[in-house]
């Protein structure tokens, strides 16, 4: 968040502050020139300095609002309209208006899910946590080595967070609203109750306060589990792809938003198969065999799968 705020203060929040929260003017009697009043050529001022808590609650909440909000439209978006396959619409356990309610579902998570990882931000960007910015005050090597462990944490936690988010004592408290979507679409990323989604980020907040990592770094990795969180909720049921043993694809976790109990991971499938969970995807478990025999009963697709076009009306 502090990469945030780098970029940000000096291209436009400085102007915003000194805008909404100016400074006070302070009048120079002796009318010589003092070096505590701005010249009229300085910029001005805010009475918050940047390193004012309240403003800095109040960048955090805007930037991981706007930030959290654009990743999820511009990614859903393309996602949606490049990779998901519409077809899966005709699924029977599609819901009705389900696109629409996937994304009320989601906006309506992501405020809350801010203002409850606010503390975290907020200890980064004063400096409480382990973020460096210079790469040699821990070596290239720890630079690589934290990255793997970064993966192996969240890994295992997030493993961990999400089986258990299933156990029947609070699968129905907190976990359900994400599993409304048998046949999610990439719109559901973020559609979880706000809790559920928060619990599963938290490894990734507590981990820069257990281990040092570049902070660049960090903001990347960041930004792109915000991306593949989207990405494997496309739903394209690729089998027989030697990574699939791997990589917890959006193969993966379709069937996890189909049969519940199996493929918890995040990016891996390595916790789903030592902890005997993983159900590797196979074409016959693919959703649109499903939504493409209701399109042929509606004489959508002909027996391919093809689309028949309609005739035009004499
Ligand atoms: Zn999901
Ligand atoms: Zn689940």
């Amino acid at each position: 968040m502090d990469v945030a705020l780098e970029i940000l203060d000096p291209l436009v929040l400085d102007k915003a502050y000194a805008y909404f929260v100016p400074a006070a003017t302070i009048s120079n009697s002796t009318g010589l020139p003092s070096l505590d009043v701005p010249s009229s050529s300085s910029p001005p001022e805010s009475a918050w300095p940047r390193d004012n808590i309240l403003r800095q609650c109040i960048s955090i909440l805007v930037i991981t609002q706007l930030g959290a909000s654009m990743l999820y439209w511009i990614f859903s978006a393309l996602s949606y309209y490049f990779i998901f396959d519409r077809r899966l619409e005709y699924h029977p356990r599609f819901l009705k208006n389900q696109v629409r309610q996937e994304i009320v579902s989601s906006m309506k998570a992501v405020p809350w899910i801010n203002i409850m990882t606010l503390p975290f931000f907020l200890a980064e960007v004063r400096g409480k946590s382990f973020l460096y910015t210079n790469v040699e005050d821990y070596g290239w090597a720890w630079l690589g080595i934290s990255t793997v462990v970064f993966m192996i944490w969240n890994d295992f936690l997030i493993y961990w967070i999400h089986r258990l988010e299933h156990h029947p004592s609070v699968y129905k408290y907190v976990h359900k609203p994400h599993h409304k979507w048998i046949i999610p679409t990439p719109w559901a990323a973020l559609a979880f109750h706000p809790l559920d989604g928060y619990v599963q980020s938290l490894p990734y907040h507590i981990f820069v306060f257990v281990f040092p990592v570049q902070k660049y770094l960090y903001m990347t990795l960041f930004i792109l589990v915000q991306i593949w969180t989207i990405f494997i909720h496309d739903g394209d049921m690729i089998s027989g792809h030697w990574l699939e043993k791997y990589i917890n694809s959006p193969a993966h976790h379709t069937l996890h938003h189909i049969y519940f109990t199996v493929n918890y991971g995040q990016y891996f499938t390595w916790a789903d198969s030592y902890f005997d969970s993983h159900r590797p995807p196979r074409p016959e478990l693919d959703p649109l065999i499903e939504a493409l025999k209701v399109m042929r009963a509606k004489g959508l697709v002909d027996e391919k799968g093809n689309p028949i076009q309609k005739k035009k009306k004499e």
